[in-house]
């Protein structure tokens, strides 16, 4: 370890023993989630305080560790505004949605997300062990009464069972790591016992809500289930303590991998200098900067939202003048369901059939020759090539590249250009109905 973090604990708790702060289970029991206890350790403004006495609002939980890493005096605190809900939360917003992501649609069973030809996404619980204001799964996440019964586990299970092109698994909620021991270990054997399942990941903020749930017993426990990869979260340098920087130093000695995965936050850290200044601190604990994600049309995240092009400016100032290690990757998941898109400065300024016009980060300009003679790669002669795993229907632009398809069209595009002349062919036709503006395939009706 370089340099030491820093250790807090707020006042209200200088006389809790080392062996209760230090325990998990007397972090998550003593949570923080109304006004009187949230006001013994920061005087709350206004806006805070309405926000925590109204009803219906997303829940509020906050372990007394991360609550201490706030400076009570500093009403714009990046890590308060993070925990602490405020009225503008309750503010609606032109695009807002319920799930942006289209996740429940894209769930063959409860829970689990199969929206990628290779992976799945697997929803295990809805509890968290602090509460995320900006949430994008705030539609489940919190409510006890949602969590996951083991009758859908099972059926989890099944379909995985049943579905041999997923090879990669990411257990997220909730999160992961506030399950009881014993039944997250169920899952991960569960799991493994899948033989085409290859990777397991978690997806958890619990080492930055409560860095003591990461003991021997859970890392002993984890390295039963390699190759098992770990991202967390974490947002701003304040966020990385003596006591994370520990838990992640246990993670990678188990042999796990760590990310990081960021959201883009207005107030928080918007700013070049802040996002260089975590991705370091990350690298320094061993966490790879792995997405930073522009905030999602959530409801009660229209405050966080910044413009897309903060996220280009935020790479422009990392790519380049730090490591390539501290270089996340800025992705905007597309609303309705598109998936992870990554976004990135251009460094290509021209092109010619022989040449390449670059720039770098900064501003050099070069030109790259290409090569004159290129012999091109015979795919009928390549292992690899011929034996593919076919993704159906998702090749995307790879399969207009590689010849699998002439191209991509938007639905309905055919019905459209059809004109009149189909509807001229048809009118006698005694199945025929009129199709509507972006309605549904033209077999549909034919
Ligand atoms: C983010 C996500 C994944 C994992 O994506 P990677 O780019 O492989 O990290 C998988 N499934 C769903 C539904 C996701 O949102």
């Amino acid at each position: 370890m370089t340099t030491k973090f820093t250790s807090r604990r707020a006042p209200v708790y200088a006389d809790i023993p080392d062996k209760k702060w230090n325990n998990w289970r007397w972090q998550l029991s003593h949570r923080l989630n109304t006004v009187e206890e949230i006001e013994k350790i920061i005087k709350l403004t206004g806006s805070e305080r309405d926000a925590l006495s109204a009803q219906g609002l997303f829940r509020v939980d906050i372990t007394p560790y991360f609550i201490s890493l706030i400076d009570p005096d500093n009403p714009n605190d990046p890590i308060r505004k993070q925990v602490i809900p405020t009225a503008t939360e309750m503010v609606p917003f032109t695009a807002m949605m319920e799930d942006s992501l289209a996740e429940d649609k894209h769930s063959p069973v409860p829970g689990l997300v199969h929206r990628y030809p290779d992976r799945v996404l697997m929803l295990v619980t809805t509890q968290c062990a602090t509460y995320c204001r900006y949430c994008t799964r705030s539609r489940i996440v919190g409510d006890p009464a949602a969590t996951f019964s083991r009758e859908e586990f099972e059926m989890q299970i099944e379909y995985l069972k049943r579905t041999p092109q997923v090879r990669d698994v990411l257990l997220s909620g909730g999160d992961p790591l506030v399950l009881a021991p014993k039944i997250l270990e169920e899952i991960l054997r569960r799991l493994r016992e899948i033989p085409h399942i290859e990777i397991i990941r978690l997806g958890s903020r619990v080492p930055v809500f409560m860095p003591m749930r990461i003991t021997d017993d859970l890392t002993e426990m984890l390295q039963k289930y390699h190759p098992l990869w770990v991202n967390i979260h974490v947002n701003h340098p304040n966020e990385i303590s003596a006591e994370l920087d520990e838990a992640t130093d246990k993670l990678a000695k188990a042999g796990i991998p760590l990310g990081n995965q960021s959201v883009l936050m207005a107030g928080v850290n918007d700013c070049p200098h802040i996002q260089r200044d975590l991705a370091q601190k990350l690298t320094r604990i061993k966490v790879r900067p792995y997405y930073l994600y522009q905030c999602d049309l959530v409801e009660g995240a229209g405050h966080f939202r910044t413009p897309v092009a903060k996220g280009i400016e935020i790479i422009e100032a990392l790519r380049g003048h730090t490591s390539g290690y501290a270089v996340p990757q800025f992705i905007v998941d597309a609303p309705g369901g598109g998936g992870k898109i990554p976004l990135q400065p251009n460094y290509v300024i021209s092109y010619s059939d022989h040449k390449i016009v670059l720039r770098n980060y900064e501003g050099y300009m070069t030109t790259y020759e290409e090569p004159a003679e290129y012999k091109v790669h015979d795919s009928k002669t390549c292992a690899y090539c011929q034996n593919k795993r076919p993704e159906p229907g998702q090749s995307g632009v790879m399969g207009l590249l590689d010849g699998e398809e002439m191209f991509i069209k938007p639905e309905g595009f055919d019905h459209i250009h059809e004109r009149g002349g189909l509807q001229h062919r048809l009118k006698d036709d005694a199945k025929w109905k009129p199709l509507g503006i972006g309605s549904g395939k033209l077999e549909d009706n034919s």
